[in-house]
C-alpha cells in the first residue's frame, strides 16, 4: 500500500509515546522534574520492556521518546534500544551523554530510527555547571563530539567505502531493519561486518 493510501485512512495507534525508562540519574540537576537519582524499585525488567516494545511493535507505534532520569545508566539501556530498532519501533533518547563513548557514537551515526538529544543548560561550564552540576558540560560537549566524529565517519563511509570500515556491530546487535511498516520507508542496508 502506498504511504498517501495508508493515512487516507487515518491511525489506530500513537504515533510517539513517552518512557521514562528511569529514574536512575548520575546528575543532580537544580531544576530536575523527575526527582531523578534513584532507581525505583518497581523499575520495569529487561523482560518487561522486551514486552512493551513488542506491544508498541503490535500496535504499529511509529517511535518511542526515552527520557528518565539517565536512561543510558540502565545497564541494558543499548539493548533495549537494538531491540526496539529491531522490532519496527524507532527511539529517541535524551541523555546528559555520560554512557556516549567513541563507540557507541559511531554505531549510532549508522543505526537507522535512532535520533539522539545531549541535554545541556548553558552555553559555558559556568553557566550550565552551576544548573547540572560540576563537570556536566565538559562531559556532554565529549558526547557532542564523540556523535561528530561518529557522523564524519559514516560520511566517509558513503564516499571511501573500502578506506572507512564500519563501526563494529555490538555484540547481540541485530541486522537494522530496512523498511518500517507503517511508512513503507526503505532504508539503505547497512554493512555490518
Ligand atoms: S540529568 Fe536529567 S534526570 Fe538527571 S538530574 Fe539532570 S534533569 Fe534530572
Amino acid at each position: 500500500m502506498k504511504l498517501v493510501e495508508h493515512f487516507e485512512r487515518g491511525l489506530d495507534a500513537p504515533v510517539c509515546l513517552t518512557w521514562e525508562l528511569t529514574y536512575a540519574c548520575n546528575l543532580e540537576c537544580a531544576h530536575c522534574l523527575s526527582s531523578s537519582g534513584r532507581r525505583d524499585p518497581r523499575e520495569l525488567t529487561t523482560e518487561q520492556c522486551e514486552a512493551v516494545i513488542d506491544e508498541l511493535q503490535a500496535m504499529q507505534v511509529f517511535y518511542v521518546n526515552i527520557g528518565g532520569g539517565e536512561p543510558t545508566v540502565r545497564p541494558d539501556f543499548w539493548h533495549l534500544v537494538e531491540y526496539a530498532v529491531a522490532h519496527d519501533v524507532g527511539v529517541k533518547f535524551s541523555t546528559n551523554g555520560v554512557r556516549l563513548t567513541p563507540d557507541r557514537a559511531r554505531w549510532l551515526a549508522g543505526t537507522d530510527y535512532v535520533d539522539v538529544q545531549i541535554s545541556l543548560d548553558g552555553a559555558t561550564p559556568e553557566v550550565n555547571d552551576r544548573v547540572r552540576g560540576e563537570g556536566s558540560y565538559a562531559m556532554a560537549i565529549q558526547a557532542l563530539e564523540n556523535l561528530a566524529a561518529g557522523f564524519r565517519c559514516q560520511d566517509q563511509r558513503r564516499l571511501h567505502p573500502r578506506k572507512c570500515r564500519p563501526a563494529r556491530r555490538p555484540q547481540g546487535a541485530r541486522r537494522p531493519l530496512r523498511r518500517h511498516p507503517a511508512t513503507d520507508q526503505a532504508t539503505p542496508e547497512r554493512a555490518w561486518r
